[in-house]
């Protein structure tokens, strides 16, 4: 008899519904369920509207449509339901609160202007917490953010995209007491992202590079709260040739412009796998589930990043 909890590939794409699905996102939900489909794994969506300030359920609604138009599946969400639902962030708040009741936290007072006057900066430019509040006594009912004692130690993250020690922070001199809760009471994504993912035993981590710098302060968390860590792949982004993110200014459609205005997904997918190499040129449409068939293992060989063919797409 097989144990019941038999560990098996466990994948998910997590988008935050405050925008439109744009090329980019799709690239990187693409690389994630070809992984996880290739694995023979469970696929799991979860929406990540922690930020309730900023999510609207219009651009949830567009997600789903826009990743049923593409032919991605997943075998639990918010729409499918599953064994460790729910699958939205504002319906997991509480599970947020009993986690971080696990960890020595403090209550921080401090503004926006205390906190700019702060010297210290990571290497990516963001302050260090002076530790201010870590010793001042907070008058109760005052509104005060909730930051992370976090003990010293080095982290280091391989990456399936990027190789041994694709992240390394000195937490201590590099990133400092972090915020697990704003002022304003929205978890924060670095508290919220590494509780679901140990409660949904998610096994693989695959998304943008631009979470790559975060990554060492979650394994870090993860270890704190006696989890075991993803594995992560960190892929490309998109960017247009003015060195920013793709995005509408460079003419490029979001997913749901490219669905009503007409495109066909398998052009689409197209366009996305022969952008990171996965397929010839030759190939100018096909469906999502045919490349599974086609293609060696992803992350196996080095990703390629090319400019996405635009043109081809209309
Ligand atoms: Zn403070």
């Amino acid at each position: 008899m097989a144990a019941v909890d038999e560990v098996v590939h466990r994948g998910r794409y997590a988008p935050s519904p405050t925008g439109r699905l744009h090329l980019g996102n799709a690239r990187t939900a693409l690389l994630a369920w070809l992984y996880t489909r290739q694995q023979g794994g469970r696929f799991v969506l979860r929406i990540e509207d922690n930020d309730f300030t900023r999510s609207r359920p219009e651009f949830e609604q567009r997600v789903y449509r826009d990743l049923r138009w593409m032919g991605l599946d997943w075998d639990e969400g918010p729409d499918v339901g599953g064994p460790y639902g729910p699958y939205r962030q504002s319906e997991r708040v509480e599970l947020y609160a009993r986690e971080s009741a696990r960890l020595d936290t403090f209550a921080c007072v401090c503004t926006r202007r205390e906190l700019r006057a702060s010297a210290r900066r990571s290497p990516g430019g963001e302050v260090i917490y002076p530790g201010t509040c870590r010793q001042r006594p907070v008058e109760p009912g005052r509104p005060a953010a909730l930051r992370w004692r976090a003990p010293p130690g080095v982290v280091q993250v391989d990456d399936l995209v990027h190789g041994p020690a694709a992240a390394v922070d000195d937490i201590a001199r590099d990133v400092g007491d972090f915020i697990l809760r704003r002022r304003d009471g929205v978890w924060a994504y670095q508290l919220a992202v590494v509780v679901d993912d140990a409660a949904m035993r998610i096994t693989d981590v695959v998304r943008g590079d631009d979470l790559r710098f975060c990554t060492p302060r979650q394994v870090h968390l993860l270890r704190a709260l006696g989890h075991p860590a993803p594995r992560y792949a960190h892929v490309p982004l998109i960017f247009g040739p003015d060195g920013q993110k793709l995005s509408k200014r460079h003419g490029a459609p979001d997913l749901s412009a490219l669905r009503e205005g007409g495109a066909t997904p398998e052009r689409t997918i197209a366009v996305l796998a022969r952008s990171l190499g996965l397929l010839p040129d030759a190939v100018p449409a096909i469906p999502a589930r045919a490349l599974l068939a086609r293609l060696p293992p992803v992350f196996r060989a080095p990703l390629v990043d090319r400019p996405l063919a635009l043109a081809a797409l209309r």
